[in-house]
């Protein structure tokens, strides 16, 4: 796991002067690791009869959709507003300054649906809380919201359901 922690870049002062910034896309852009990583996220839930993957905007498609085609789940897009064209659910959450709000297509999920929730990295956790209701207002059964990174000393799965938070790499 180290070879994979090693290869993901940290940019100092990006997106702003303080924050050390956890660079995944050189981790994408090589195919063993990418692999790797996407093998030993989905090896959770293999036979866990996932009905879909629901992947945040915009690095948790590129997760998301990866383990949805390996365990033969459907992919359910959450996005920024004003991105997706049908009716939808919205939910705002608080960051460190203001607010920000999620959309997700108001009939994505049917109810009893059971839902992996996927992002590249958590960090203070409050944008898969603000997922996480959304997927239960819809019903969605949750089995699992899990992260290719996490770090830790953000305390970030303390705003996520017990239980039901998996991270394949922890900083
Ligand atoms: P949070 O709501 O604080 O858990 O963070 C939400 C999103 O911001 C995640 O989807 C991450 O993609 C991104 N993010 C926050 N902090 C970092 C960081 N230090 N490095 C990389 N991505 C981050």
């Amino acid at each position: 796991m180290q070879d994979l922690k090693d290869i993901i870049r940290d940019v100092n002062d990006f997106p702003k002067k303080g924050i050390v910034f956890k660079d995944i896309t050189t981790l994408l852009a090589d195919p063993a690791s990418f692999h790797k990583m996407i093998d030993l996220m989905a090896h959770r839930y293999i036979g866990k009869k996932i009905d879909k993957v629901v992947g945040v905007e915009a690095r948790g498609f590129i997760i998301g959709a990866a383990l949805a085609y390996k365990l033969g789940a459907g992919v359910v897009l959450v996005r920024k507003p004003g991105k997706l064209p049908y009716k939808t659910f919205k939910k705002s959450y608080d960051l460190e300054y203001g607010t920000d709000t999620l959309e997700i297509h108001e009939d994505a999920i049917k109810p009893g649906e059971r839902i992996l929730i996927a992002d590249d990295v958590l960090a203070t956790g409050g944008t898969m809380g603000a997922v996480v209701d959304m997927v239960q207002q819809l019903g969605g059964d949750i089995q699992d919201c899990c992260f290719m990174a996490e770090l830790e000393f953000l305390h970030g799965r303390a705003k996520l359901p017990e239980g039901k938070v998996f991270s394949l790499l922890k900083f």
